[in-house]
């Protein structure tokens, strides 16, 4: 720690970095900052940098609204797009605590933090390759979003049909300079789709990756004039955004999915982590896909699972074996959206996955047909169930199951839970412009 903050000290110096962004997420991942001057640095180390809980979405009540930031060291960064001649601001990712010290219960960095040492206490550390991707958006005169796709390139496709190359290279710059270490980057599916990957990490690391990249492509879009947007299902009749989630479990630092005696190269923990999977996903999908939108995306014909099924290579399942075994032996998990909170959202699929370890749960046969074009009988007869269909249907399944609470402690699930049925009832009691177009001059 002493090593790390002399580093800091020196980029600090060297760069003139003259703010400091303290950054956290509210309940719904959604970033915060308070900027204080560099000057502060020690008292910013001390976790001494005071702010209002209860202007915070899911955090504290107004009569115990007081809550501190202690940075995490090692997410210091200086935001490159901010550097000029003797002028720089730098962030840190924080983990919120009460007056006392003690981890505030309501942050969702602390909630990851627990599910990470339940996974120790086991001997395990929890592996995470996030894939995240998004749409850019014209926007109009204004600067307000537009509903018009930057482009209509396709999968892969290069210029002149690929107008998000500038865009990308701008931001797989930035994430470089913030650390970063980026796989690949190209267009998406659906047009004005793309996605860039940076490199699996510790659970933690990865959610904090994933905050701080969802921040910079929209902060590096905006730039360019353009909105970048993680929601699930932008445009009707096209692919929406995934997240897909690659995780795996490392005990004694081997990997611990790889067997290579076995017929698919993969451990019996391999196994089980996928019983777990898709034992609690019903219960667990409010957290990984929570938005009345995400829903909307998981359906038929879009690459997007709907269907409770595992394979080793079928994308039309719910969960996916990457080809590569070894070291990068892992699960992917294909519903998840870009929408959640990462911290959440990889604590409650690690906890769901170590309840298939812990109890030694059975995984079902692998599903190598298409179940997107599979009779319902057929998928009956497979015993193939479906995710919820809405989110009001995921709130049922989260509140009648086990992990949800488990996971994201007595605090957090309140919140949620109550948040997100007032979300899905404000939607069921709108009146919708679909129902405006079929039923006004019909009835
Ligand atoms: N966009 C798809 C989804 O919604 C995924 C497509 C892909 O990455 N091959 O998950
Ligand atoms: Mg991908
Ligand atoms: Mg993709
Ligand atoms: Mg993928």
């Amino acid at each position: 720690q002493a090593d790390v903050l002399a580093q800091i000290k020196e980029t600090i110096k060297q760069k003139h970095v003259e703010l400091l962004h303290l950054q956290f997420v509210d309940i719904e991942g959604i970033l915060k900052h308070v900027t204080v001057t560099a000057e502060q640095l020690d008292d910013v180390v001390e976790g001494k940098i005071m702010f209002d809980g209860s202007s915070i979405k899911g955090f504290s009540p107004i009569n115990r609204s007081d809550l501190y930031l202690l940075p995490d060291l090692n997410t210091f960064a200086v935001l490159p797009w901010t550097v000029e001649e003797g002028y720089a601001e730098a962030r840190f990712l924080c983990s919120v605590t009460n007056p006392d010290g003690t981890l505030f219960e309501g942050d969702p960095r602390n909630v990851l933090k627990k599910t990470v040492e339940r996974a120790a206490q086991k001997g395990y550390t929890i592996s995470v390759g996030p894939e995240l991707e998004f749409f850019l958006f014209k926007t109009d005169e204004n600067g307000n979003p537009t509903t018009e796709p930057q482009d209509n390139g396709g999968y892969f496709e290069p210029s002149p049909k690929d107008l998000g190359e500038r865009v990308r290279l701008a931001i797989y710059r930035a994430l470089k300079a913030m650390g970063f270490t980026i796989e690949a980057s190209h267009h998406e599916v659906a047009e004005g789709q793309h996605e860039i990957n940076f490199k699996y990490a510790d659970a933690l690391g990865a959610a904090d990756n994933a905050t701080t990249y969802k921040w910079v492509v929209k902060t590096i879009a905006s730039q360019y004039g353009l909105h970048a947007t993680f929601m699930p299902k932008p445009v009707f009749g096209i692919n929406g955004s995934g997240m897909h989630v690659n995780m795996s479990l490392f005990k004694d630092g081997e990997n611990a999915f790889f067997d290579p005696s076995d017929e698919n190269q993969l451990s019996a923990t391999a196994y089980q982590f996928i019983a777990g999977l898709l034992k609690n996903v019903k219960s667990f999908a409010a957290v990984t896909n929570p938005l009345v939108n995400s829903y909307k995306r998981l359906v038929p014909g879009y690459e997007a699972p709907c269907y409770i099924a595992w394979s080793a290579s079928n994308r039309s399942a719910l969960i996916r074996i990457p080809a590569k075994r070894g070291v990068a032996t892992r699960v992917e998990l294909r519903c998840p959206d870009p929408s959640a909170n990462p911290y959440l959202a990889y604590a409650i699929i690690a906890a769901a996955g170590l309840d298939g370890v812990e109890n030694g749960l059975q995984a079902p046969a692998p599903i190598d047909e298409d179940i997107f074009h599979m009779s319902e009988e057929r998928r009956a007869e497979l015993g193939i169930e479906n995710l919820p269909g809405s989110l009001g249907k995921a709130i049922e399944e989260l509140e009648a199951g086990t992990i949800g609470r488990d996971t994201l402690g007595e605090h957090v699930f309140n919140e949620y839970v109550a948040m997100k049925k007032a979300e899905w009832d404000s939607y069921r009691t709108a009146v919708h412009a679909w129902e405006i177009e079929q039923y006004q001059g019909k009835f």
